[in-house]
C-alpha cells in the first residue's frame, strides 16, 4: 500500500531493526538502561539542552511538560488548533487541572503576540495564573518564521511566562531553516520531539529542557504510566533515526512539492503545500468515492473535504506518480 495518511505509517527499515536488536538494555525505572541514557544524553546535547526524557508518545510528553511547567489552577496559552489543546483528550485540564487558554493561529502557525498579551491574566483571585506560552512548530506543516521564535522568546520572558514549544517535527522545521537544532531550541524553555513520525522510529518521542525540568518531569511520568523497563530496544530505533533520518526529511518536503504541483497540473485544487504535507480540496459528494477509489489501487488517505497528504520515508517518487495518475483518472472519470 502507498499510505500517505500520515508520517507515523513509516516501519522501521532493517537497519534500524538490526540496531534494535543489537541494542544492551536495562531497567530504565532504575536508570539503568544504557541505550535509554544515550538517547537522552546525545539528543541533550544536540539540542543545547540540559536534559531530555525518553517518553512513548508526544501526547504523554506534551503532557509531562504541561504538568511539569503548571500547577493545578493555572493556565497555559495554545492555539485552537494546537495538538496540545485540541488532539490530546483534554489531558492537561482532566489531568492536570490546567486550564488552557486556546487563542486562534494567523494564517502562517504564530499565536500573534499582541493576542497573546491580551490574553494574559492579571493577578487577581477571579482568575487563573498565566504561567506557559505553548508553541507548535512545525503546525499542520507550516514551519514558523524565525524572526518570530525569538520574538516570541522576548515576550514570554518579559511577561514572565515559561515558552515551551510542540515539536513533533521540529526537524521539519530545522531542515528548512538550514540550521541547527541547537539555535531554535535555544529560543524556548522546553520542546518536544516525536521520533515516530518522518524520523521513522517505530515508537518514542522525547521532551527536552533544564536538568531541574526534566527531573520534575520523570515523576511525572512515572505516575502517567510512562515509566518503560527495557526500553533500550526502542530508544536504538531513536538514536538511529537521529543520525540517519533528519537529514533525508528534505526528500520528503522535496516530494511534497512535486506532488502538489503535478497533482495541480492534473487538475486537483491543491490548497496549499508545506513541508511534508500538501491540503487537496475535495468536492463534498466525491469525499467517500475518491477514498474508496484510492484504496482499491492500492493508495490509502484520509479523505475528506480539505484532503491532507502526507509524504515520508516509505514513499517514493515513482509511487507518487502512480498517485497522480489514479488521482487524474478518478477526476476524469
Ligand atoms: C503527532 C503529534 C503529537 C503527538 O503524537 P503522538 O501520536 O502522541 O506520539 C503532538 N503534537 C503534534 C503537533 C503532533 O503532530
Amino acid at each position: 500500500m502507498i499510505d500517505l495518511r500520515s508520517d507515523t505509517v513509516t516501519r522501521p527499515t532493517r537497519a534500524m531493526l538490526e540496531a534494535m536488536m543489537s541494542a544492551p538494555t536495562g531497567d530504565d525505572v532504575y536508570g539503568d538502561d544504557p541505550t535509554v541514557n544515550a538517547l537522552q544524553h546525545e539528543a541533550a546535547e544536540m539540542a543545547g539542552k540540559e536534559a531530555a526524557l525518553f517518553l512513548p508518545t508526544g501526547t504523554q510528553a506534551n503532557l509531562v511538560a504541561l504538568l511539569s511547567h503548571c500547577q493545578r489552577g493555572e493556565e497555559y496559552i495554545t492555539g485552537q488548533l494546537a495538538h496540545n489543546y485540541l488532539y490530546e483528550a483534554g489531558g492537561a485540564a482532566v489531568l492536570g487541572s490546567i486550564q488552557p487558554q486556546p487563542i486562534d493561529a494567523a494564517p502562517d502557525g504564530t499565536l500573534p503576540l499582541d493576542a497573546v498579551a491580551a490574553k494574559i491574566k492579571a493577578d487577581d483571585v477571579h482568575f487563573a495564573r498565566t504561567r506557559l506560552l505553548s508553541l507548535e512548530n512545525t503546525h499542520n506543516g507550516k514551519v514558523l518564521p524565525r524572526e518570530y521564535l525569538r520574538e516570541a522568546r522576548r515576550f514570554t520572558q518579559e511577561h514572565n511566562l515559561a515558552l515551551h514549544v510542540d515539536g513533533a517535527r521540529i526537524f521539519n522545521a530545522v531542515v528548512e531553516y538550514g540550521c541547527e537544532l541547537s539555535e531554535v531550541a535555544r529560543e524556548c524553555d522546553s520542546f518536544t520531539i516525536c521520533l515516530s513520525k518522518g524520523l521513522g522510529a517505530p515508537v518514542g518521542s522525547l521532551l527536552l529542557g533544564s536538568r531541574e525540568l526534566i527531573h520534575r518531569a520523570l515523576r511525572w511520568r512515572k505516575m502517567t504510566g510512562g515509566g518503560m523497563r527495557q526500553a533500550g530496544i526502542l530508544a536504538a530505533a531513536g538514536r538511529y533515526a537521529l543520525r540517519h533520518h533528519v537529514e533525508r526529511l528534505r526528500e520528503d518536503h522535496d516530494n511534497a512539492a512535486w506532488l502538489a504541483s503535478t497533482l495541480r497540473e492534473a487538475g486537483a485544487d491543491v490548497r496549499r503545500q508545506d513541508t511534508n504535507m500538501l491540503f487537496v480540496r475535495v468536492e463534498a459528494q466525491d469525499v467517500g468515492e475518491l477514498g474508496d477509489y484510492m484504496k482499491q489501487r492500492g493508495i490509502l488517505i484520509n479523505a475528506a473535504p480539505v484532503t491532507r497528504l502526507v509524504t515520508h520515508l516509505d514513499v517514493e517518487r515513482a509511487q507518487l506518480e502512480q498517485v497522480v495518475q489514479h488521482w487524474q483518472h478518478f477526476l476524469n472519470r
